[in-house]
């Protein structure tokens, strides 16, 4: 079995490392280098890394079940990147991006999880088969969303996160169905625990027809 990881930072690296523990060979993508700025929230890099690219860093601290593609996943080269993946799974900071993974995944039959952090929050979503997608909840990228970059993230809630999400990457790597069509949502760690929603299809979405 292979996985594409999109994106080699606080939410791609325990993914890619939960996957390839587990068995599955994990192809990451990621098109930017480590800076100093990432290491608290990214803490699969060390100062040994900066200036390295994320996704051959990775791949080198993970070992011979991964290979590292200085590369972002983009329309033009999904088929290429991923074709030979049998599971998406998503890290990035760009909502686009995501998007992207989630419709590329879903018009070919691949199980994906989509996991995002931002400030004191986060959620991961888990698709598959004929379950909801990510447009049945999300509908389409947001115009102005902020990124870790511009609004920041805790550092710890990355791995907090990046933890659930490797633990659902690894739920589909096994075959689990009982996952897609969820999200675990954390809305704001200072108010409360998260919580797990199932979605439904949604009328109109392009899943549908
Ligand atoms: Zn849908």
């Amino acid at each position: 079995m292979r996985a594409c990881v999109v994106g080699a930072g606080g939410l791609g690296g325990p993914m890619a490392i939960a996957l390839a523990d587990g068995g599955v060979e994990v192809t990451v993508l990621d098109g930017d280098v480590v800076e100093l700025s990432n290491l608290h929230r990214q803490v699969h890099f060390t100062m040994a890394d900066l200036g390295a690219p994320k996704a051959t860093a990775l791949a080198g601290r993970i070992g011979a079940r991964a290979r590292g593609l200085v590369e972002r996943f983009t329309a033009d080269r999904a088929d290429a990147l991923a074709g030979d993946a049998d599971l998406l799974v998503d890290g990035s900071d760009d909502p686009a991006t995501k998007f992207l993974v989630a419709d590329w995944a879903r018009a070919r039959g691949r199980p994906y999880a989509i996991a995002a952090a931002l400030r004191y929050g986060g959620n991961v979503f888990t698709g598959a088969g004929d379950a909801a997608c990510y447009r049945c909840l999300f509908e389409e990228p947001p115009d102005d969303a902020p990124t870790c970059g511009d609004a920041g993230v805790l550092g710890p809630l990355v791995g907090w996160i990046g933890g659930v999400a490797a633990e659902r990457a690894l739920r589909l790597a096994a075959g689990d169905a009982t996952v897609a069509g969820r999200i675990w949502v954390l809305d704001d760690l200072r108010r409360g625990g998260p919580r797990e929603l199932a979605i439904t299809r949604r009328p109109g979405c392009r899943c549908g027809s």
